[in-house]
C-alpha cells in the first residue's frame, strides 16, 4: 500500500500543510527536491519588490530610508521570533553567512584571551572551515577538526574527546549539509560551556526546517543563510545571532558605520552601539531584506513545529521508498535513519550518483549531488507533495534499472 501512487495522493489529502504549496511560484512541472540549496520563490516576493522599487525607491527616494532601516530591524526580529524562537534584539540581517561567521568567530576568540584552540567539525561546510582556518592563522591559534561518523555527525563522545580549557570557540552545523544529521544543540552546547568556551552554531540547514533551541540551550552565537529553507532568494542577506547578555562583551572586527553610535553625527572615531546592531557593517541590502521578510513569512504562516513534522514525514517517505525500490539497485542510506536525528534532507549513496543525478534532471527531477558519491534529496516541507516524492523516486528507479544514467558523463560540472 505504501508503495502505490494512490497512497501518496491520500497522504497529500490528509496533510494539513498541503495548501502551503500555493504560497510559491511554479513555472512548470519540475519536481524540486533542492529546498536545502535554494528555496522556491514565494508569489508575494515579486509584488513586495515592486513596491520597494516602484513606490519607495523611484518615487520617495532618500525619504524611504527611515522606513527601510526599520524594515531591516523588524525583519530580523521576525526571523528571530518565528524561526529561531528568540526574544527581539538578538538577531541582525547582514552580509553573507561566511562574513557573519568571520565577524562572530573573531569577536569570540578575542573574548577568550589566552585560550589557543578553535574546534570545528571536520566535515563542516567548506566555507566554515576556510573562514575558521583564516581566523586561527591571523590570531595565532590552532584549529582542531573533530572527526565524527560522516553520516551520523558529531555526538557527545566525539566532542568530549577534544574539549578542554584551552578551547576558545566551538563551531558546528546544527544540520550537516552532507548527511542531514541533526545535532543535539542543547547537550553539545552544555559540554562547550562546561569548559568555558563559546558555542557558535551554523543554522544554514536547519533555519526554516527544524526548531532551533538557541534560547533553551543558551547558545552564545549563531549564523545562517536565508535562501535555503527560508525561501529568501539568491543573495538575500544572511543572519547572525548573539545572545543578549554577551553583546556588550563582543566587538566586531569590521568597524563599519552601521555599527556606530549616533551614526549620522559622523564622528571620526568608532564607538559601537549597544546591542545587536554593533555587528552591522555597511548599508543594508534593502531589496534583500524585503525578500527575507516574504520568505520568513511563508514559513511563519505554517509554523516551525508543523514544518518540522512535515519534514520528518517527507524524509521518512523518501527512505521507505528508497528501501523498497533503490536498495536493490545499489543505493545506500547515508543519513541517520532515526527521524529525530535528521534534518529535512536525505542523502543516498550510489557509485554512479553523479550520472544518476544528471539523468534525473532530464526526467524533470531536480536534486543535487555531493561528493564523493551522494544524491541529496531535499523536499520542501511547504511546497513538496508526497505524490511528487513518489513520482521522483519512481523515475530514479526506472533510470537506474534500465541503465539510462550510464550514457551521461562521469565528469562533474562546476556547480553541483
Ligand atoms: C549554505 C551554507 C553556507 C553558505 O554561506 P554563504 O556565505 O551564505 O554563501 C554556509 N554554511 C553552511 C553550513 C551552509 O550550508
Amino acid at each position: 500500500m505504501t508503495f502505490t501512487r494512490g497512497h501518496a495522493q491520500a497522504r497529500d489529502e490528509a496533510d494539513p500543510l498541503s495548501r502551503s504549496r500555493w504560497m510559491f511560484s511554479y513555472a512548470d512541472e519540475t519536481i524540486y527536491l533542492d529546498a536545502n540549496s535554494l528555496g522556491r520563490m514565494p508569489v508575494s516576493t515579486p509584488l513586495a519588490l515592486r513596491t520597494v522599487t516602484r513606490d519607495e525607491w523611484a518615487r520617495d527616494l532618500i525619504r524611504s530610508w527611515p522606513k527601510w532601516l526599520e524594515e531591516a530591524r523588524t525583519t530580523a526580529d521576525l526571523l528571530g521570533r518565528e524561526i529561531l524562537g528568540v526574544e527581539p534584539g538578538q538577531v541582525a540581517l547582514s552580509d553573507s553567512t561566511s562574513v557573519n561567521l568571520y565577524k562572530l568567530a573573531v569577536a569570540a576568540v578575542r573574548a577568550r584571551p589566552g585560550r589557543r584552540r578553535i574546534v570545528v567539525e571536520a566535515d563542516n561546510f567548506p566555507t566554515d572551515l576556510y573562514v575558521l582556518d583564516g581566523v586561527a592563522r591571523d590570531h595565532d591559534l590552532e584549529v582542531t577538526r573533530v572527526v565524527a561518523d560522516i553520516n551520523d555527525g558529531v555526538r557527545a563522545v566525539d566532542l568530549a574527546a577534544v574539549l578542554d580549557e584551552d578551547v576558545a570557540l566551538v563551531c558546528l552545523s546544527h544540520v550537516s549539509y552532507r548527511s542531514g544529521a541533526l545535532l543535539d544543540m542543547e547537550g553539545l552546547t552544555r559540554q562547550v560551556h562546561d569548559v568555558g568556551a563559546l558555542m557558535l552554531w551554523d543554522l544554514c540547514h536547519s533555519a526554516g526546517a527544524a526548531p532551533t533551541p538557541l534560547a533553551e540551550s543558551r547558545a552564545d552565537l549563531a549564523v545562517g543563510c536565508t535562501y535555503k529553507y527560508l525561501n529568501g532568494g539568491p543573495g538575500a542577506p544572511a543572519f547572525l545571532y548573539v545572545r543578549a547578555d554577551l553583546q556588550g562583551a563582543l566587538r566586531s572586527p569590521i568597524q563599519g558605520w552601521f555599527g556606530q553610535q549616533d551614526q549620522f553625527d559622523m564622528t571620526p572615531t568608532y564607538q559601537p552601539v549597544e546591542g545587536i546592531e554593533r555587528f552591522l557593517v555597511g548599508t543594508p541590502n534593502v531589496l534583500g531584506v524585503v525578500m527575507v521578510r516574504e520568505g520568513v513569512r511563508s514559513v511563519a504562516l505554517a509554523g516551525v513545529e508543523a514544518v518540522r513534522e512535515k519534514a520528518q514525514a517527507l524524509t521518512e517517505y523518501v527512505i521507505a521508498l528508497a528501501d523498497q525500490w533503490l536498495t536493490p539497485l545499489g543505493f545506500r542510506l547515508a543519513s541517520p535513519r532515526d527521524p529525530a536525528l535528521r534534518g529535512s534532507h536525505v542523502t543516498l549513496e550510489h557509485p554512479q550518483a553523479w550520472q544518476a543525478c544528471q539523468a534525473w534532471i532530464d526526467e524533470g527531477v531536480v536534486a543535487d549531488y555531493r561528493m564523493p558519491d551522494r544524491l541529496r534529496i531535499g523536499p520542501s516541507p511547504l511546497s513538496t507533495s508526497f505524490e511528487e516524492v513518489w513520482l521522483a523516486l519512481d523515475r530514479l528507479r526506472v533510470i537506474v534499472e534500465s541503465g539510462a544514467h550510464l550514457t551521461y558523463p562521469e565528469k562533474r560540472s562546476r556547480v553541483t
